[in-house]
């Protein structure tokens, strides 16, 4: 009885104007929240504003990441305290855009998951491999230990309550979606590594979204698979309509 959660990452996009725009149009027409969890993760600009216009709609707000100290000499970045005190849900932590071009590695991921738990704000920590590793047959190992290293050190009953996102990098952005079948089998090895090292109490728990090129006419069967909980969405959360439509089966 996990709920279902279903976050758009806007990734670097859209002007304040535009945010306003997209508030305006989904306003009261989000699922209760008794049936799905609904997010969007914004550039840290839009964060705030998000939370004040959000109103009585049941939209969840995440930074799309976060530094791991609380507060000092770190120029450019946000922290967990600062997303904790505007009333910030979530963070995603680890997305393979930025390990790509910002260099950043399992270890940093660790500290962001660990210090946004310390701080009450919700990791949805990703992992997920490059076409050449899924074409190795390498895909399980590979997302093993990036779940093993980014959940180091971290508490079971705390790991129970965060969110998972297998993100093939070769299903973003491009259009290829991983078949449902690829998606629930690679979900179903985050869920069994996270048994492995917590126990099956805290894998029933974790929330395990599937992201890469999901869309409102592939959303369904996606989520009727056992081992997927919920979607982490780039292009098709964009729009208004689009994203509405990735919320139709709620
Ligand atoms: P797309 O849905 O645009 O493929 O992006 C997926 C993603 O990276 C979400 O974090």
């Amino acid at each position: 009885s996990r709920k279902p959660i279903i976050a758009g990452n806007w990734k670097m996009n859209k002007n304040l104007k535009e945010v306003f725009a997209f508030m305006a149009e989904i306003d009261g027409k989000l699922p209760s929240e008794d049936k799905v969890e609904v997010a969007i993760a914004a550039p840290a600009m839009y964060l705030v504003p998000l939370v004040h216009h959000r109103g009585k709609n049941p939209l969840k707000v995440a930074a799309e990441n976060v530094y791991f100290e609380n507060a000092g000499a770190f120029t450019g970045e946000i922290s967990p305290a600062m997303l904790a005190a505007e009333g910030i849900e979530y963070s995603v932590i680890g997305h393979s855009e930025r390990r790509e071009y910002f260099h950043e590695t399992d270890e940093d991921i660790n500290k962001k998951a660990k210090a946004l738990i310390a701080a009450g704000v919700t990791p949805i920590l990703c992992c997920g491999e490059t076409l050449e590793t899924f074409e190795a047959g390498k895909t399980a190992e590979w997302v093993s230990a990036q779940i093993e290293a980014g959940l180091a050190g971290i508490d079971a009953a705390d790991v129970a309550k965060l969110v998972i996102a297998y993100e093939p990098i070769w299903a973003i952005g491009t259009g290829k979606t991983a078949t449902a079948e690829i998606a629930d089998e690679t979900c179903g090895v985050v869920r069994s590594t996270v048994e492995k090292l917590y126990g099956k109490e805290v894998s029933d728990a974790v929330r395990i979204q599937y992201g890469g090129s999901v869309k409102p006419e592939t959303v369904a069967e996606l989520m009727s698979k056992e081992n997927i909980d919920g979607a982490l969405v780039g292009g098709a959360a964009l729009e208004a309509a689009s994203f509405l439509g990735l919320l139709e089966i709620y």
